[in-house]
């Protein structure tokens, strides 16, 4: 929930200070024609009833209550309960008694503390009519300061004139920017500091929004982030502005574009000017919730896969992947480097595949580092396998800010991936059209499917150079492992992802029906030099229905004398009466096994002609088909406020008033 949809204001202060007028006078627009205060006494009841605004006619566009209250004894009970149900008070006090403004920090703000209310207070000074003489931001400040400091609650100071009446709605919108864009999770006021979350989510933000990883938003990509956050491209004179800012407090914050520190002192400024809704919008683009987390629909949005279908990269996602990879590339030498990988995850919780191999996993350079190749291998293989995690990262990673043609809205995470049709279809088709499939690698331990999975992906072979059993680097596979490269068929590009169980969790993933259908391949490993193998693979096929799962039969360490296998008929024969071509005889110690892959790959285009004849078995469940909801980002609008007046903590940028309002959305209509 972004933004909530309504906003509850209450009233409160020493009787007479004009809580009620201020109401009636927000309502009637224009207080009274007549300026004489004997007029306005009259008009006004002592507590106006509860008044709802509805969202059109307000600043934020969100319907408005707006409750009075009284400040009498016997209203109490009232009060109390109109403080519980209230998000953010206005505690009005009159400038011309000043018992009133004592009352403030005296009785009122310790009642709200006492009360256990924590939410925002405005303070509001009202009949300013009636001050004589010149006010300097100073005096404001010297008066206001302290009670600033005492109650961190008190989010802003208004003076107003419900008589004249003069900034009697900005009472009201800032109350409900207090509520919509709170100041509390940004900025310590006492500290004049943006507070640690959101100094960090702003980084994060800063090094997406450097497209080029250069530590600096040049002209291009402050403009992408202004079209992202704003909608609206940025003006050169508004770029300027910015600029002369930025340099005004530090000249070296501003190189050929902004630094990291000029972006988060701009911050800073919008904050510290009362404008928290700019930071507010730009941290809710980048999808963070209200405590500064990533937003769970931000980072996981709705993305339904029907039944018998899988999840690939699309050309959007590829192309993003891609370019990450290249601006993180920095040496530009075509690979990863531990340090640059690093920096590339450094928006995200971390390296997704750190408990999974990664980098052997994949195809890496001579020096072990992931290759462009296998970095978007690894990424079609999580897609594959979980894409969920795929989602998340493409949200850590800043996806949905990649500049596309500038006008264009951002994307949503979900135009990166891609849902296959359903594999039936494919099949009566006759045309396969995914490009990513998962191989069931299954076998005796110690038949050599880790090896096969390793000469995939170019790792060396690991074992004795005589190749005999339990060489060394020899352990027993305990947990899944998986593997990905691309493959080149008649022109094509097809993933294979190969996965091998481990004796352990083998069995598990055989029984579950589900698991099982997720597989495209299956291969059937057994060591050609090993005499009690194959029985290994034609046991697994009389204990599980494997048969609608298109097969190939592998016979690995043909560097090794060929054996007589235990079984009552040899391999080629029994796959002979399957209908399935002979097993094809490898050896990992050998060398690349090219022929093998495209056999695969081959298995898994004409999945039909690759099943294995026999008592047909069960095929898949019924088909659950649901509709894909496409994911609609909420926008926010702004609408234009006049004349808004303030002064918070003696600041005032005139300069850069007009980039703010057109940066916040506000328009030019703000300046005073
Ligand atoms: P409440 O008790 O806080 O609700 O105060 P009221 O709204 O009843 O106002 C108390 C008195 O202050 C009335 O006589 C109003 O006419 C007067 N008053 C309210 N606002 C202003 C103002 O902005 N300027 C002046 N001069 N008088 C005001
Ligand atoms: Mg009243």
């Amino acid at each position: 929930m972004p933004r909530r949809d309504l906003v509850r204001i209450v009233l409160v202060g020493d009787d007479g200070v004009g809580k009620s007028s201020i109401i009636t006078s927000l309502i009637k627009e224009s207080f009274v024609n007549n300026t004489k205060t004997c007029t306005l006494l009259k008009k006004v009841q002592h507590v106006v009833p509860e008044v709802t605004i509805p969202p059109e006619v307000t600043p934020e566009n969100v319907t408005t209550s707006i409750v009075d209250t009284s400040s009498n004894p016997r209203s109490r009970a009232h009060l109390l309960s109109q403080l519980t149900r209230a998000h953010v008070i206005c505690l009005v006090y009159s400038i011309s008694e000043p018992s009133s403004f004592d009352r403030v920090a005296e009785y009122w703000l310790p009642l709200f503390r006492r009360e256990g209310i924590n939410i925002p207070v405005i303070l509001v000074g009202n009949k300013i009519d009636l001050r004589g003489g010149q006010v300097t931001n100073q005096g404001l400040e010297d008066e206001i300061a302290p009670i600033m400091r005492e109650f961190k609650e008190v989010e802003t100071v208004v003076e107003c004139s419900a008589l004249l009446p003069l900034n009697v709605s900005e009472v009201f919108y800032f109350a409900q920017k207090a509520v919509l864009h709170p100041t509390a999770p940004l900025y310590d006021s006492r500290e004049h500091t943006l507070k640690p979350k959101c100094l960090e989510a702003l980084k994060r933000i800063f090094r997406i929004s450097d497209v080029d990883k250069d530590g600096l938003l040049n002209a291009v990509e402050l403009n992408q982030f202004q079209q992202k956050c704003f909608s609206t491209p940025l003006q050169y004179q508004e770029l300027e502005g910015i600029l002369d800012l930025v340099r005004s407090y530090d000249p070296s914050a501003v190189l050929p574009g902004i630094t990291e520190l000029g972006f988060l002192y701009l911050h800073t400024i919008f904050i510290q000017q009362g404008r928290m809704e700019t930071t507010w919008t730009v941290l809710r683009k980048f999808g963070y919730g209200e405590g500064l987390d990533l937003r769970e629909d931000f980072l996981t949005p709705r993305f339904d896969v029907p039944y018998d279908c899988s999840v690939e990269l699309s050309p959007l996602g590829n192309q993003f992947l891609t370019d990450i990879f290249e601006a993180y590339d920095k040496d530009q030498d075509g690979a990863l480097s531990q340090s640059e990988l690093d920096e590339l995850f450094s928006t995200s919780p971390g390296n997704p595949w750190s408990a999974s191999g990664f980098p052997d996993s994949t195809i890496t350079d001579d020096m072990g580092r992931v290759t462009l190749q296998g970095w978007l291998a690894q990424w079609s293989m999580t897609t594959l396998l979980d894409h969920r995690t795929t989602l998340n990262y493409l949200a850590y990673l800043g996806y949905s800010s990649t500049p596309s043609a500038s006008t264009e809205p951002p994307l949503s995470t979900p135009t990166a991936l891609h849902i296959t049709r359903p594999r039936k279809q494919d099949r009566r088709q006759k045309k396969v059209t995914r490009s990513v499939f998962l191989c069931y690698v299954l076998g005796a331990t110690g038949s050599g499917k880790t090896s096969l999975l390793r000469s995939f992906v170019n790792k060396g072979f690991r074992g004795h150079e005589d190749g005999s059993p339990g060489g060394y680097g020899y352990e027993p596979t305990t947990k899944v492992l998986s593997v990905v490269n691309s493959v080149e068929i008649e022109g094509q590009e097809k993933y294979l992802v190969l996965q091998e169980f481990g004796s352990k969790y083998e069995s598990e993933t055989l029984r579950n029906s589900k698991k099982l259908d997720m597989a495209d391949v299956i291969i059937y490993v057994h060591d050609s030099s090993d005499t009690n193998s194959f029985s290994y693979i034609s046991n697994l096929r009389q204990q599980y229905s494997l048969d609608h799962i298109p097969a190939i039969f592998v016979a690995t360490k043909s560097d090794l004398d060929l054996a007589q296998q235990r079984h009552e008929v040899q391999p080629d024969s029994y796959c002979r009466r399957l209908g399935l071509p002979a097993p094809m005889a490898v050896s990992a110690r050998l060398g690349p096994m090219t022929n093998l892959w495209v056999a695969i790959t081959r298995v898994a285009l004409n999945p039909t002609s690759s099943l294995a004849r026999g008592p047909s078995s069960t095929m898949s469940p019924a088909q659950r088909v649901r509709m894909i909801a496409s994911i609609t980002l909420a926008t926010t609008t702004f609408t234009a406020v006049v004349g808004i007046w303030m002064r918070y903590q003696g600041y005032t940028l005139r300069g850069i008033w007009g980039w703010i309002g057109r940066i916040s959305g506000l328009g030019r209509g703000g300046q005073q």
